[in-house]
């Protein structure tokens, strides 16, 4: 529903993994929504380019966002049951490195507050399970999580955009913010075509976030990933959605 003297209740800006779902779930509570990015949905220009994604209920960042990832389970199943599309692979995941490092043990700590099943492996039976990866120094452990696996980001995107539209979205595409001002009772959302006056504005715009809200800066991490899914190396059932922290 339209509010009066405003363009939309709410303007998501960017719709990239976070925004294509904050965009869904907006749409279908019946929230007037619009979803603003520069590029078309899906696309390979942003931190969700790409056909796979590890995902994981240990939350090895910190214990309290497993109550959060188990939700984002359940609406991934949505989606995928809503959309009709294959949007994960549920390969199992291997988190790799030292026991008491930022990955494994953050991975160790997640499922014992939530009692979550997951396995511990020597280096040894790493190799031996796993003959993918080889040369595990002697001191790194393996923990393997069978309810983890693999999301594609794209199609997920995709999927989130078509089922937000279905339920009322309007979606503006190759329109890049350039300014977000608080206005009386809401927000000015400034692009070079124009503006738009919305109640709230939500704003997921990824790596380019402190370009919109300079207040916010980045950090970065340095972990090494692999999730493959190609079908030359095994597939999922061989490669499962894998971490490999090297401190
Ligand atoms: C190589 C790689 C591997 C990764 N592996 C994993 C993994 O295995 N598991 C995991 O959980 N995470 C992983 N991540 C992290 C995860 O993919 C990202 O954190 C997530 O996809 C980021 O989503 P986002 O919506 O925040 O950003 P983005 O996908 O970048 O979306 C931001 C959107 O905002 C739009 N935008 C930006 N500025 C503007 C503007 N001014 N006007 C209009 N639109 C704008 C962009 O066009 C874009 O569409 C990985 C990331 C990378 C890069």
């Amino acid at each position: 529903m339209s509010v009066r003297g405003w363009d939309a209740e709410a303007a998501v800006i960017g719709l990239g993994a976070w925004g294509s779902a904050a965009l869904w779930q907006l749409a279908v509570r019946g929230v007037d929504v619009i979803g603003v990015d520069r590029y078309p949905p899906g696309h390979a220009w942003g931190g969700s380019h790409g056909g796979s994604r590890m995902f994981r209920i240990t939350c090895l960042e910190h214990p309290d966002l497993v109550p959060l990832a188990r939700r984002s389970a359940r609406l991934w199943g949505e989606l995928e049951r809503a959309s009709g599309a294959e949007l994960s692979v549920p390969s199992g995941g291997l988190l790799i490195g030292p026991p008491d490092g930022p990955v494994t043990g953050g991975t160790l700590r997640a499922a014992a507050a939530h009692g979550i099943e997951v396995r511990t492996l020597s280096a040894a039976e790493l190799e031996e399970r796993f003959p993918g990866h080889t040369a595990v120094p002697k001191g790194h452990i393996g923990v393997w999580e069978p309810g983890a696996g693999i999301v594609r980001p794209e199609a997920t995107i995709r999927a989130a955009v078509d089922l937000a539209r279905a339920a009322g979205a309007r979606v503006l595409t190759g329109s890049r913010v350039t300014g977000l001002c608080p206005v009386a009772g809401g927000v000015e959302v400034t692009t070079p075509t124009g503006s738009l006056r919305v109640r709230r504005a939500v704003v997921a715009a990824g790596a380019w976030l402190p370009t919109l809200v300079p207040a916010v800066r980045g950090c970065r991490r340095g972990w090494a990933g692999s999730n493959c899914i190609c079908p030359r190396s095994g597939g999922a059932r061989r490669r499962p959605a894998g971490c490999w922290s090297r401190g």
